[in-house]
């Protein structure tokens, strides 16, 4: 096709290239989901619905992206592990970090209803996203030991400060009630004010979520109709430790 006069503009647009050969993480999280989770009457200090459509998004996201092996969420984000060789797009990081936030943002609204049947949609929510590139593996492991512990301490503040408050404490009141405790004081706050065991709470509150692909058979037909066995990749989803080295003894295919 002949070029027009106005081509030359093309020439002021700047890529940036991930550097080859690194681990690329692509963070998104909800914007603004304080709110939205409010509007949604979210239930606090875990919606489980909430959660499983987060992962059902990224579940959605995995099988799109070929190059991601690993995903962890908690709380309304995402990060996404694509391997070291992958060349998505060139690496440009515009178009990764936009294609995978938009996927995930589009999954969100349309597998909503499946997960609220009773919730109407109030406004479209949103996602911001970033890359980060980890050169070794340690670095890797240690980003996501990071975002688990993380997982960790939000929930375990949040649990406390939502038995302070459904017991009637103003929200006021609950934050200067858990202001300077310690870890185990909140435990202790847990067990001896509300009866709860903190490590009987569900695994996927306190350890959030690891989505990673096995590849699985499958029956299918080939062409003359003989039943043959083909291999498919699913996602599968667990809440366990990824800080300790069992789940990467268990996972060499990871690479990690
Ligand atoms: P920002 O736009 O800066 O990310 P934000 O309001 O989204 O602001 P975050 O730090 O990302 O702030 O926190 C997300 C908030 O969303 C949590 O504090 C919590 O109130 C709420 N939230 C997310 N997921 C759930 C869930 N499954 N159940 C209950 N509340 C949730
Ligand atoms: P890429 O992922 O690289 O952007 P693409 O298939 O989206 O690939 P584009 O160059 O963005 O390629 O072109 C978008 C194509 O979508 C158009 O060539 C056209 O075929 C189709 N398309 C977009 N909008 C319309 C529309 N309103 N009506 C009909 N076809 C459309
Ligand atoms: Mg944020
Ligand atoms: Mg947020
Ligand atoms: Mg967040
Ligand atoms: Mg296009």
């Amino acid at each position: 096709m002949a070029k027009s006069k106005y081509e030359y503009v093309k020439q002021f647009e700047r890529d940036y290239f991930l550097i080859p050969n690194t681990w690329l993480v692509i963070r998104i999280d909800g914007r603004g989901f304080h709110q939205f989770s409010d509007r949604h009457q979210f239930e606090k200090p875990n919606d489980r619905r909430a959660l499983d459509l987060m992962n059902k998004c990224a579940e959605a996201v995995m099988i799109e992206i070929h190059d991601i092996i690993l995903a962890y969420g908690q709380s309304d984000e995402f990060s996404f592990i694509l391997k070291k060789e992958c060349n998505l797009y060139g690496r440009r990081e515009a178009k990764i970090i936009s294609t995978i936030v938009s996927l995930f943002t589009s999954n969100y609204v349309f597998h909503w209803k499946k997960y609220f049947p009773d919730k109407e949609l109030h406004y479209p929510p949103s996602f911001d996203g970033r890359a980060v590139q980890y050169p070794s593996d340690n670095n890797l492991r240690d980003y996501l030991s990071w975002r688990q512990a993380d997982c960790h301490i939000n929930n375990l503040y949040n649990t406390c400060f939502w038995a302070l408050v459904h017991s009637g404490k103003t929200e006021a009141e609950a934050e200067n009630t858990l202001r300077g405790t310690s870890s185990s004081d909140k435990n202790e706050l847990l067990y001896s004010s509300f009866n709860i065991n903190y490590n009987d709470l569900p695994e996927m509150y306190r350890k959030g979520s690891i989505l990673i692909k096995q590849e699985v058979d499958f029956k299918a037909l080939n062409q003359n109709e003989v039943e043959v066995i083909r291999k498919k990749n699913v996602v599968m989803i667990t809440n366990v430790d990824i800080i300790r080295n069992k789940f990467w003894e268990e996972h060499p295919e990871l690479k990690l």
